[in-house]
């Protein structure tokens, strides 16, 4: 049996953000099709059964967009199809929803946790007025807070998302916004760098210089303090966006850093399943809302794209991924699931990584170490 999680996209938000290159689209609350996209993943789901065969499903994660605007009940129905779909399943599968604090209170969160949902990660962003209407987001600091706090009274698993990096804001500023974060009770929290996205409203302003942004040498400063913040509040820096209390670590995360197979439902979601000789296939689903609810049911018309990766691929993305993590990549796991040793042809630059202290071997697992996550993706170019 394969271990597999399996993606929701849930594609509306209430207004697109100004920074946003996801595929979603702003909506008024009521034009929200709640039962008919409902339907629609539930018929995609049933066009990919012969896919979850010999499949265990271990999490769903339904992200967006704004999924906290779904009916509970179009969700919940959502959720149990895909839980019956699988002939097994983990005993405590996670099921994590994205929520925007425009969106949520106490009753969303309880119909949320009635409807199966046992985590939720909710876009705080920030609470410092000016950033949030930089970022151009619909609530309040007050507004995010409660919603936080309200939501803990249902479910207890709660990730909050911050960002840093923004213009003007300092280290000593993400310090104050994370403390009342943490105040909530959240166990987890999401930072993120701010990145200016082509084909974003930012990413048109910046084209045209119109756009103030942070040097990089404040996202390092913060980037590199936040390691002792989050580690003095009880917090592990687990993978370089993520940090955890011991154990509440985001396991649909985990399971996709190791290289983990993941079934993709809804408009523009990405699946990507091993082929069983080493390599994998990886689709994306039609992006368009309205004809994802028409072509939903018949896989050659909702996927819009597909390719196939080798086993060397495969190799590859396991440690762009995994060496992002404080766990590292173990090889003989990977090696076991796609027949590629990842130490072959790559002795010289283990050697030199490891010489200058950038990466640890430790019997089979190799990591970077938290001092050189900044300079991650030169590591990992070395490696490919
Ligand atoms: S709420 Fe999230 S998904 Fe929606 S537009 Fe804003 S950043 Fe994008």
């Amino acid at each position: 049996m394969t271990a597999t999680s399996v993606y929701v996209h849930f594609p509306w938000c209430l207004k697109k953000c100004p920074y946003c290159d996801f595929n979603s689209y702003g909506t008024a609350r009521d034009d929200v099709p709640h039962d008919a996209y409902a339907d629609a993943v539930l018929r995609e789901l049933d066009a990919r059964r012969a896919q979850l065969e010999g499949r265990t499903l271990v999490s769903i994660f339904v992200g967006g967009g704004t999924p906290s605007l779904w009916d509970p009940r179009a969700l919940g129905r959502v959720l149990a199809g895909i839980e019956g779909a699988f002939g097994a399943r983990v005993d405590d599968v996670e099921v994590t929803v994205e929520c925007n604090p425009t969106s949520l209170d106490r009753a969303r969160a309880a119909a949320m946790r009635e409807a199966g949902v046992n985590r939720i990660s909710i876009g705080v962003q920030s609470l410092d007025a000016s950033r949030l209407k930089f970022l151009g987001r619909l609530h309040d600091a007050p507004m995010a807070l409660s919603a936080v706090r309200e939501a803990r009274r249902e479910i207890t698993r709660v990730s909050a998302d911050l960002m840093f990096g923004m213009p003007g804001q300092k280290a000593q500023d993400f310090e104050a916004e994370l403390d009342r974060v943490l105040e909530t009770g959240v166990d987890h929290v999401s930072a993120y760098a701010l990145t200016i996205e082509p084909g974003t409203q930012f990413g048109e302003l910046h084209k045209k210089g119109r756009l103030p942004v942070a040097p990089d040498d404040d996202y390092a400063e913060t980037f590199l303090a936040a390691e002792s913040m989050f580690a003095s509040r009880g917090l592990e820096h687990y993978e370089v966006s993520n940090y955890a209390r011991p154990g509440q670590e985001a396991r649909h995360n985990l399971h996709y850093w190791r290289g983990g197979d993941y079934v993709g439902l809804g408009a523009g979601a990405v699946g990507c399943l091993g082929d069983g000789r080493g390599g994998a296939r990886r689709w994306r689903d039609e992006a368009l809302p309205a004809k994802y609810l028409e072509s939903s049911g018949e896989l050659a018309r909702v996927e819009s794209w597909e390719e196939s990766l080798s086993a060397e691929d495969r190799v590859r993305e396991a440690l762009m991924l995994g060496l992002r993590t404080r766990e590292g990549v173990d090889l003989d796991a990977l090696e076991a699931r796609t027949g590629v040793d990842a130490r072959v042809g790559r002795e010289r630059a283990i050697e030199r990584r490891v010489g200058r202290g950038e990466l640890v071997m430790e019997g089979a697992r190799m990591r970077v170490p938290h001092a050189s996550w900044l300079a991650l993706d030169a590591i990992v170019t070395d490696l490919f």
